[in-house]
């Protein structure tokens, strides 16, 4: 069994809710796992914190954003995998995996939808670090409903339509979660209905199945059994 450091970080209008999305979201993906034979599971290492230090701001379309570069982030996952690591030598894990609710950015300007899409993925000395921002999957009527029911008169309905958003919002989510693993183990994009084919908008992506093809399934089952296997040593 393989794991892969699985931590989240930012904040959210509600951190109940966040921690809701987040963990079924890393259930699923571990059941998916357990269900399809692939020896493979996210082991959760704590919510990673940052300092405030770190904040710049960033200037869209949509205003003034504060966010963390994906520098300093990717410094700061390396040296808790390294950290997890040693913690841990009796298990074989090599790679971390963090989900953040703040979109992703670096010193380029600012992404567009597609590219915003992407999760980082970045290797330090054999450590695979992997970064994917829950923001572009974010349903955006959530934070209007979470607003509006923390409001005195909080329109019929609002309840329901709060949940259907948030179960939409995980099933992205986990595509997107699913999409990058198979990256993590050498899967590239593909045609088919598969979460290793990247779509160009949100409406194509919820369209898509929440699993892999045949031919992505194989070949990520193959990598995560061989990773780490070396032929020299045998
Ligand atoms: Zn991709
Ligand atoms: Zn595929």
């Amino acid at each position: 069994m393989e794991f892969i450091a699985f931590t989240y970080v930012g904040n959210f209008i509600s951190e109940g809710l966040i921690k809701e999305v987040v963990f079924d979201v890393f259930d699923e993906a571990n059941r998916f796992f357990d269900e399809n034979d692939v020896p493979l599971r996210f082991l959760y290492v704590g919510k990673l914190r940052l300092e405030p230090g770190y904040l710049i701001d960033i200037y869209t379309q949509e205003g003034k954003i504060r966010a963390y570069p994906l520098e300093a982030l990717v410094d700061v996952l390396h040296a808790k995998l390294l950290h997890e690591i040693e913690e841990r030598p009796d298990i074989k894990m090599d790679k971390i995996f963090a989900l953040t609710t703040f979109p992703l950015v670096s010193r380029n300007p600012y992404f567009d939808f597609y590219e915003r899409f992407l999760g980082i993925h970045e290797t330090r000395l054999g450590l695979r670090i992997m970064v994917l921002s829950m923001k572009p999957f974010e349903p955006p009527e959530l934070s209007v409903l979470l607003r509006e029911l923390a409001g005195e008169n909080p329109a019929n309905g609002s309840k329901e339509r709060l949940r259907a958003s948030l179960e939409l919002f995980k099933a992205r989510l986990l595509k997107g979660v699913l999409h990058e693993i198979g990256h993590g183990f050498g899967l590239e994009h593909c045609n088919n209905d598969c979460v290793m084919n990247s779509p160009s908008s949100i409406e194509e992506w919820d369209s898509r199945l929440p699993g892999y093809c045949d031919s992505c399934f194989i070949r990520l089952k193959r990598a995560v059994e061989w990773s780490g296997f070396d032929p020299q040593q045998e």
